[in-house]
């Protein structure tokens, strides 16, 4: 599918030397702007004659305009949310963690957003031990919402609501809560009728130890497992001094990749940062490091974004993103400065607009 992509691989991918082989716009009249309806032949082949009897994989072919996607998000209110997040910290003590007023109202705002914007959202109840002080069991939940579409090949969109108790948790993962909200409105505003379901899930108590997303995992079936197509997580996707990465889904770049079908998934973000120019780079999926964990576990394909952490930006990733080589992505990391000025808006465009190409393909991908 992308044979270029070995060239450039490992380091950061030199998209802007590339010939431009661009994404010509091929919407229908008629058809929300950036999501294409005509089908532009693009050869991907159906698996059909795959022997596997696991779910059929889908094939997220080239229906989607990524330019015209990164265009909508550059005009999309991912921070009006990130300053709410904000204000609900500043109300409850400096933080929003599982078991707290905080997260409580976090979610209340979110499930606010996802009812206006024509969902049912439902809460999903779990215990947790709380840790460190005592070993008290507490009560959270996750925040899930679906759309139409075949449950056969659902694609789960996550990202952690929960924040650490030391600070507001904007960048991590605020960030990731506002991209993974105006997906959802997005696809209700463009009038977007997903073939394959979505299920837009916020999970709690994943700084505690990725319980949430654990038990969502948990609870479903085999079936309901051999039915998800598609895990993408999104945990920081505006990091102040960051980066542009996607997780390496067959492990060519790290050599610890996910099950089968990560790697449609890492291509298809590749896609989003080819068509756009955008360098970015892959990056691997860590043990127990966030929520797609329980997922990759439970051999459902996996992929994502992270814009860094405490790791400090080397040479190289200073002259493709710009920033300042030597200091950390988000130098207030798990700190009480992870405020509304701890964020980068231009890459939080950047990435919400990555996770909605990603989702409107596996959304829009044709069953086999
Ligand atoms: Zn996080």
């Amino acid at each position: 599918m992308l044979t270029l992509r070995k060239h450039v691989f490992p380091s950061i991918l030199a998209v802007l030397l590339l010939s431009s082989t661009a994404c010509t716009s091929e919407s229908a009249a008629g058809s929300p702007p950036g999501v294409v309806t005509s089908s532009p032949g693009s050869g991907a082949a159906p698996r059909s004659s795959s022997p596997s009897v696991e779910a059929p994989r889908l094939e997220p072919a080239g229906r989607v305009d990524a330019q015209a996607v990164l265009k909508d998000f550059k005009r999309r209110g991912m921070v009006g949310h990130l300053e709410a997040l904000q204000r609900i910290a500043d109300d409850n003590g400096g933080n929003r963690a599982s078991g707290t007023s905080g997260y409580e109202q976090s979610a209340r705002y979110v499930e606010e957003q996802l009812r206006a914007a024509g969902y049912n959202p439902v809460r999903q109840t779990f215990t947790f031990d709380e840790g460190r002080r005592n070993r008290n069991q507490a009560e959270s939940f996750n925040i899930l919402a679906e759309t139409g579409g075949s449950a056969a090949n659902t694609v789960v969109v996550g990202g952690h609501l929960d924040s650490v108790e030391d600070g507001p948790g904007i960048n991590d993962n605020g960030s990731g809560v506002a991209a993974i909200l105006e997906i959802a409105k997005w696809m209700k505003e463009k009038g977007t009728d997903p073939t394959n379901r979505v299920v837009f899930a916020f999970w709690g108590a994943e700084e505690n130890d990725l319980d949430g997303s654990r038990h969502y995992v948990d609870e479903l079936s085999e079936t309901e497992k051999d039915q998800t197509s598609a895990y993408l997580n999104v945990d920081m996707a505006a990091s102040p001094n960051g980066i542009r990465s996607f997780h390496d889904g067959d492990g060519s770049d790290f050599g610890d990749g996910g099950p089968e079908g990560s790697k449609e998934i890492e291509d298809v973000f590749f896609r989003f940062f080819e068509a756009n120019s955008l360098p970015a780079e892959t990056t691997p999926f860590e043990d127990g490091d966030s929520d797609y964990d329980a997922f990759l576990r439970a051999g459902i394909p996996a992929g994502g974004l992270f814009s860094g952490d405490e790791e400090s930006k080397t040479d190289t990733q200073a002259q493709a993103y710009g920033g300042t080589p030597g200091g950390d992505l988000d130098p207030c990391y798990h700190e009480a400065c992870d405020t509304l000025s701890n964020i980068d808006r231009a890459l939080l465009q950047e990435m919400s607009g990555a996770l909605a190409y990603v989702t409107a393909a596996y959304a829009l991908a044709p069953g086999n």
